[in-house]
């Protein structure tokens, strides 16, 4: 039945037509991109890539935590899973010393898996980390990286990606930290206050790691798996 008061098949589809053009631009990069409808699909062919008995790391991500695989991964019961951003039931990660020490194994894992906070169309992965640990395991470590990213990731360029994510990705990331999980200096940020990225000096700066990834080099070609899925997923 026609319906006008909203547009989702349109980002749907727009996010399709976009990950066209991502997805060969990953492979000439040497990574590998696949576009999916649904987060449902997402789950499906994220679990495809993980293999029986491989040790599974993560990164924190909103979206991991949409698609639900982590939870799905310990229902089939045949991977080791390194999960530094475990949460308890009041949304507490676990303490800093032993997050790190999760953060660290993870580096060795057989599959990290992980977000991304923008990709751009000409198939480049950028992310600001503060500690790090995500974007060095999508650099250098776990054998296999896949990373899944909902069609509101994907940027013209660089500049657009880095923008979105000092102005608008920090700071909602920010104020989850505090609003979920207890994190009271994530509150303290200026961003938060001001409502946009001062470049600060800040001592708890979250903004700490910029990494953009050009691509694997030939020996490790596929080493990176790109989901884009045509639904908005993540911050
Ligand atoms: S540099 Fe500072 S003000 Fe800017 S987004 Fe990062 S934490 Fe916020």
């Amino acid at each position: 039945m026609y319906c006008d008061t909203t547009a989702g098949s349109e980002l749907s589809r727009f996010y399709e037509i976009r990950s066209e053009t991502v997805i060969k631009n990953l492979q000439r990069r040497n990574m590998d991109g696949y576009f999916v409808s649904t987060q449902q699909d997402a789950l499906g062919l994220v679990l495809t890539l993980i293999p029986p008995d491989a040790v599974v790391g993560r990164g924190d991500s909103v979206t991991l935590n949409r698609i639900g695989v982590i939870p799905e991964l310990l229902k089939r019961n045949e991977n080791k899973i390194i999960n530094p951003v475990q949460a308890n039931a009041e949304g507490h990660h676990p303490p800093r010393e032993e997050r790190q020490k999760l953060q660290r194994e993870a580096l060795l894992s057989d599959v990290f898996l992980t977000g991304t906070n923008a990709v751009t169309l000409d198939g480049r992965l950028v992310n600001i980390d503060g500690a790090g640990n995500r974007v060095a395991a999508m650099i250098f470590g776990p054998k296999k990286v896949i990373v899944i990213a909902g069609g509101n990731k994907i940027v013209t360029d660089v500049d657009e990606a880095l923008h979105k994510i000092h102005n608008v990705v920090s700071p909602v990331n920010s104020l989850r930290h505090y609003m979920k999980h207890k994190q009271v200096e994530a509150i303290e940020r200026p961003c938060i206050k001001l409502g946009k990225c001062v470049d600060c000096f800040h001592e708890w700066r979250v903004c700490r790691n910029t990494v953009i990834i050009d691509g694997c080099q030939p020996p490790e070609k596929g080493r990176i798996s790109v989901i884009l899925v045509g639904e908005e997923l993540g911050i």
